[in-house]
């Protein structure tokens, strides 16, 4: 009998802890460091710009966090998301691989952001925090912030990178809707957003220049923290709820993934599918199909900072105003050419997978726009979701993975994160379409 397409769990199958992947690697990642003193940051300084909590977690050597009651009932808006075995895709490639994916688009927002927006704004709404700021690459940070933030009553100024402002107009309006406010930057706000200007008004702004400002406006004025979307622990943290889910519905289809695949910004959706597997690979726990566990991050060819980047301290911001990471980067001042896929579009791996790839848990592959998009409209027209941008990165790299299986005649199980839809990216397509 033919296996359902949709594995779906019941909310109260939905996991009631976070996995800190930290507790079990052996090579731990280097410290973040404080900028001015080249020395070990401690929290107490990373607690002006952060939620205590926050802080807290990416300090944290603890293998579960509890997620808080209030976060799992509002994940439950959309979580447990499905796992959906793609037969469509398989039978449209003619391929003997199993393909599975976890459907993280049937968000609010339609990404995986959500997963720690809810937790980011829940922590500062405790510590007695008022007012957020953030910044927004294509627009999908700065949505699930927007809902998140008014969901607990905070205020919200986010930072839109102006390329992304002026290109994807509706994503400003959702972030309005939910009644966050939305700037272009570089912009008039900050001082470092009018020294950009300054020099040429007509700048198109980088999420490296954004974060500037909303690490600007976080420090001057009071009741104010930042928050950020991808590349730091306690993001990670709260993204393995998508993996915990996957591994228990591939538990119930009777499969361990051979290949696991993510799309690559910052790292926070490959960790969060990932890492929860991992783990029976790092621990070496008796899971015998751990051992072969294979690892993909998929990065736009015009920013590919695992592929291509040196691993060393640098900022992760463009100012030079966020602790020093340790991490492959291309340069904290490194422009990408402006691809659609403006989530990707950052310079610097994060230091846990960074850590990872060093240590030959993970491996990298750099996609080319026209190829992701070609793969994306393939799984639009044999799977019936128009995948964001970023997303069809990881359905390239699983693509190609899939075609190499029908080479060499070997069944393998892959299982790649479906991070967002792109129906509010139809310029896009628009462009990319004959
Ligand atoms: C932000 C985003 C990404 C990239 O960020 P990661 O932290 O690397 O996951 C990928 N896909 C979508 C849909 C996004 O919104």
């Amino acid at each position: 009998m033919k296996q359902n397409r949709k594995i779906v769990l019941s909310e109260s199958e939905m996991p009631k802890q976070w996995y800190n992947i930290t507790a079990d690697m052996k090579n731990q990642p280097q410290p973040l460091l404080n900028p001015g003193t080249r020395e070990p940051l401690k929290a107490a300084e990373m607690e002006g710009l952060f939620a205590k909590e926050l802080v807290a977690q990416e300090f944290s050597s603890q293998r579960w966090h509890d997620i808080p009651e209030e976060v799992l009932e509002l994940y439950k808006i959309y979580r447990p998301t499905p796992l959906v075995r793609a037969y469509g895709l398989e039978r449209a490639l003619d391929t003997p691989a199993k393909i599975y994916f976890k459907n993280e688009s049937v968000s609010p927002v339609g990404s995986h952001k959500l997963n720690t927006a809810i937790p980011q704004a829940y922590y500062n709404k405790v510590q007695g925090i008022t007012n957020i700021t953030t910044e927004t690459g294509a627009g999908q940070w700065g949505s699930a912030m927007s809902v998140a933030c008014q969901h607990f009553g905070l205020d919200l100024n986010v930072f839109m990178v102006r390329q992304s402002y002026d290109a994807k107009p509706y994503r400003k309006v959702v972030i309005k809707s939910y009644g966050g406010k939305v700037h272009a930057s570089p912009s008039a706000l900050t001082e470092y957003g009018r020294s950009l200007l300054a020099g040429d008004p007509s700048n198109r702004g980088s999420l490296g220049i954004a974060i500037s400002e909303a690490v600007e406006m976080a420090v001057t004025n009071p009741g104010t923290k930042y928050t950020l979307g991808s590349v730091l622990d306690h993001v990670l943290l709260h993204q393995t709820i998508i993996g915990l889910e996957a591994e228990k519905q591939m538990e119930m289809a009777g499969e361990f993934p051979d290949k696991i695949i993510a799309c690559f910004g910052g790292g926070s959706n490959f960790a969060g599918i990932s890492f929860p597997f991992l783990r029976h690979k790092l621990t070496g726990d008796g899971n015998s199909k751990a051992a072969g566990l294979k690892l993909i991050a998929a990065e736009p060819a015009a920013c590919p900072k695992l592929s291509r980047g040196k691993l060393e301290y640098d900022f992760g911001d463009t100012a030079g105003m966020t602790p020093l990471i340790p991490m492959y980067t291309l340069g904290h001042d490194f422009a990408p050419e402006q691809i659609h896929a403006a989530g990707l579009r950052y310079h610097g791996g994060g230091r846990i997978v960074s850590r990872l790839k060093a240590d030959g848990f993970l491996d990298s592959i750099a996609v080319e726009q026209t190829e992701a998009f070609a793969a994306g409209l393939l799984f639009a027209k044999s799977e019936g979701i128009i995948p964001a941008p970023e997303s069809t990165h990881a359905i390239a790299a699983t693509i190609r993975e899939a075609l190499k299986a029908k080479e060499s005649g070997k069944s393998e199980v892959i299982l790649f994160n479906l991070s967002g839809h792109g129906l509010l990216d139809m310029a896009a397509y628009e462009e990319y379409l004959p």
